[in-house]
């Protein structure tokens, strides 16, 4: 029987599986995709906002070329990290149910079944786009997952959303030739746009380069064309690509499978000590990002990193108070 299980591969899973280590627990991480599944699906040569050594798990340095790191290189230190540390994981496994109850744990699998003593979930938000629920939505040309601008040179894009990733999309699409139409629900670009990004496609719209309608709700998406209601009535635009960035959820289907309760309050957070990250359930914890629930932005890599000490010394305390671990 393992001491731990850690539910995905990100990089708050993998700073737990190195803290369990570090007081000999012997973890197993379980990934349903590759190593830091999540990164694979940002856009290629993604600049992270922080700066490589708020990016760090286990200490190990992370030196970049630039001053902060992109996707590439976050990707490679991580692997590097992982292998340093000897990290077991099984990678493209999905957990899909837990049995038993502190100290006997079953975690289930789509490949088989493992008993544990603990469990710690880090399954992070990537995995579920928050949808529109508009008929066209599941057209092949509509995407919540943008990579990169060369796809639409010479096309009409419509970027959903008014924050970081639709700014950054907007532009990219913009400088490399297609044809940008903003669609933003609220009356302006998000106050949470970066700082260095906000007035660049705010200057984009005003000079009309990025065309944009505000307070604009999407109703519909056909091959050829895009529809939404505007102050300025019902509109229809002509359109190859809709990349809709509505952002993302935790997998609630995952955590309600795991049995962790959701608080009734407007981020529907996930239960858990604020101390510990110990959920209703007692000896299953969460980490990282999927903490915040629908507040995505509570909890990122630079202070969600930190959750894997707080529950490793908090199962560490738990063995030398005698109970079983
Ligand atoms: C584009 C973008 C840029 C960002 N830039 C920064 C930044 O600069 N700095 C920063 O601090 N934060 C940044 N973040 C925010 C956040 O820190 C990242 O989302 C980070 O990946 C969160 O780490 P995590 O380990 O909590 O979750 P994730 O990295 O999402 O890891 C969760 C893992 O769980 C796996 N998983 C899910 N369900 C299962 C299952 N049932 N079975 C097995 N495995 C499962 C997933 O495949 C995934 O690998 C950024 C986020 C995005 C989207």
């Amino acid at each position: 029987m393992r001491d731990v299980i850690i539910i995905g591969a990100g990089p708050v899973g993998l700073a737990c599986g190195i803290e369990a280590r570090r007081r000999d627990l012997d973890a197993l991480i379980i990934e349903k995709g590759a190593l830091v599944n999540s990164f694979m699906n940002y856009p290629t040569k993604l600049e992270f906002f922080s700066t490589p050594e708020l990016l760090e798990i286990g200490g190990h340095p992370f030196s970049t070329n630039g001053y902060k790191p992109v996707r590439e290189e976050a990707i490679d230190y991580y692997r590097r990290v992982a292998l340093a540390e000897e990290l077991e994981t099984n990678l493209y496994e999905t957990v899909t149910a837990l049995r038993g109850a502190d100290g006997r744990f079953e975690v289930q699998t789509d490949k088989g079944s493992y008993l544990c003593r603990k469990v710690v979930g880090a399954t992070g938000f990537f995995d579920v786009p928050n949808r529109m629920h508009v008929p066209g939505e599941d057209l092949d040309k509509v995407t919540h997952y943008y990579r990169e601008p060369y796809p639409y040179a010479r096309q009409e894009v419509a970027v959903i959303g008014a924050a970081n990733s639709a700014a950054k999309a907007a532009l990219q699409c913009h400088r490399h030739g297609a044809h940008v139409t903003l669609l933003v629900r609220g009356p302006a670009i998000s106050e949470t746009v970066k700082y260095w990004i906000k007035p660049d496609l705010e200057n984009r719209i005003e000079e009309g380069s990025i065309a944009a309608h505000f307070n604009a709700s999407v109703e519909e998406i056909t091959e050829e064309a895009i529809s939404f209601a505007a102050p300025e009535g019902r509109q229809q635009i002509e359109n190859d690509w809709v990349l809709a960035m509505t952002g993302y959820r935790p997998d609630y289907d995952l955590l309600g499978a795991l049995g962790i309760d959701t608080r009734d309050d407007a981020a529907r957070t996930p239960v858990h000590d604020p101390e510990t990250f110990e959920t209703n359930r007692e000896g299953l914890y969460l980490a990282g990002t999927v903490c915040g629930g629908l507040n995505t932005s509570k909890w990122f890599i630079e202070n969600g990193r930190h959750h894997a000490r707080q529950i490793m010394e908090h199962i560490a305390a738990r063995r030398t108070e005698g109970v079983e671990v």
